[in-house]
């Protein structure tokens, strides 16, 4: 096997420049821990963005996906097989929807949400034909897609990339009186907001905010779509950050977990009166509902709910965010989060240290990335211990001290 220089070399040579990855080359991995090429060990704080809350490589998910991948993968929709209803059946009596659409990455259950929005206000509630309005969120992140880059307000996802979609409107996050003006349009389709801002940073609304939001816009008649591709999947310490707040969306966005992290798969729920006023031909992807991703997903999620992993989440999520907080390190300025998502604000002057405290976590045996300049996301799988929770606790606490040492 080559090094980590080798590997790293090839993707800056080859591949597109499109991310900035930590210099470390993984190339297996279990549960909540990873190795290198060189065979060091890191306990892995990113989870894939949170797409193996189950852990890495569960036996339960890969065996499955082995099972199904020796007999049918995919059979494109133009015919019936024999996984997809028996997922859909399952997924829809766990979250309590009449209907799922299945997708594949989270940016496309976005889209399909947005486009189911924009049908029903038109069919049902009565909007004049291309009128319809999405309200958004400030700070939001909901794919990359050139329709979801034209309401980011963050200019490395939209600037240069335009002209831009219309039909949005921006609001600030965690707002009542400003989504409450909004929603005064009779245009107005949808409310599209993440319970939690992930990837501005774990940015959590007001308790309540939520529940509010879903009052005004049924008072309104507008549909709430929620974004829990990240929070959701027993992320925050409930099958979906909603149920924190005893919300049921009108349209629920999911992705990341619904596969443990093995294929794009993502799902889009709603109830007749949204979900049939698309029609066949209107919608669709060819590899959405394949026998593999049905019974991936169908596998991934009878794991969340067999190993308790809400409940694991909430448990090791508190004792993380205590045992971070009795650090007591002056380079801490906020601990935040719900469950396994969770959230340091670095406090230096140098506006680079959460990127090289990031890699003195690395070169500790911890893997986690900056988001949005001074914030580094820790959210493990879900799957994690106690122990585990303990050794990445003084991992970190003695990184901290060394980038602190250091000048
Ligand atoms: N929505 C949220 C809240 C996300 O965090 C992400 C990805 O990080 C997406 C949508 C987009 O998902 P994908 O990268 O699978 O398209």
């Amino acid at each position: 096997m080559q090094d980590s220089s080798y590997y790293i070399g090839l993707e800056d040579k080859y591949g597109a420049h499109n991310y900035h990855p930590l210099p470390v080359v993984i190339s297996k991995a279990a549960g909540c821990e990873v190795w290198d090429v060189e065979d060091k060990k890191y306990i892995d704080f990113l989870s894939g963005y949170s797409a193996v809350n189950q852990g890495h490589c569960h036996p339960k998910i890969i065996q499955a996906l082995i099972d199904q991948a020796q007999k049918l993968t995919l059979t494109s929709r133009a015919f019936y097989n024999d996984t997809l209803g028996e997922y859909e059946k399952h997924v829809t009596n766990l979250l309590g929807y009449d209907k799922v659409l299945p997708m594949n990455t989270g940016a496309e259950a976005v889209e399909t949400g947005i486009k189911l929005a924009r049908r029903w206000a038109y069919q049902v509630k009565g909007v004049e034909p291309n009128k319809a309005k999405i309200i958004v969120c400030d700070g939001n992140f909901h794919g990359r897609t050139s329709t979801i880059i034209s309401f980011s307000t963050d200019p490395s996802s939209f600037s240069r990339f335009g002209p831009y979609m219309p039909g949005f409107e921006v609001i600030p996050y965690n707002d009542i009186p400003a989504l409450e003006k909004s929603l005064e349009d009779k245009n107005v389709a949808g409310f599209l907001v993440e319970p939690i801002q992930g990837e501005a940073g774990i940015l959590m609304p007001d308790e309540g905010y939520l529940h509010k939001a879903k009052v005004l816009c049924s008072e309104a008649n507008v549909l709430l779509i929620a974004d829990e591709i990240q929070t959701g999947l027993c992320r925050t310490g409930r099958m979906l950050c909603s149920d924190h707040e005893n919300i049921k969306p009108d349209i629920l966005l999911l992705g990341k977990a619904l596969s443990g992290g093995t294929l794009p798969i993502s799902a889009v729920l709603a109830n007749d009166e949204i979900m049939l006023t698309i029609k066949p031909g209107e919608h669709g992807s060819t590899f959405g509902g394949s026998p593999l991703a049905s019974i991936v997903a169908k596998v991934s999620l009878e794991v969340l709910v067999d190993e308790k992993l809400a409940e694991n989440a909430e448990k090791m999520g508190a004792i993380f965010r205590d045992q971070l907080k009795s650090l007591h390190s002056p380079l801490i300025s906020i601990v935040r989060g719900k469950g396994l998502l969770n959230a340091i604000v670095i406090k230096h002057d140098n506006p680079e240290a959460a990127w090289k405290i990031c890699e003195v976590f690395k070169d500790n045996g911890l893997l986690s990335k900056p988001t949005h300049g001074d914030k580094i996301r820790l959210a493990p799988p879900l799957v994690i211990t106690e122990e585990q929770i303990k050794a990445s606790i003084e991992i970190i606490g003695k990184s901290l001290e060394m980038f602190g040492n250091r000048k």
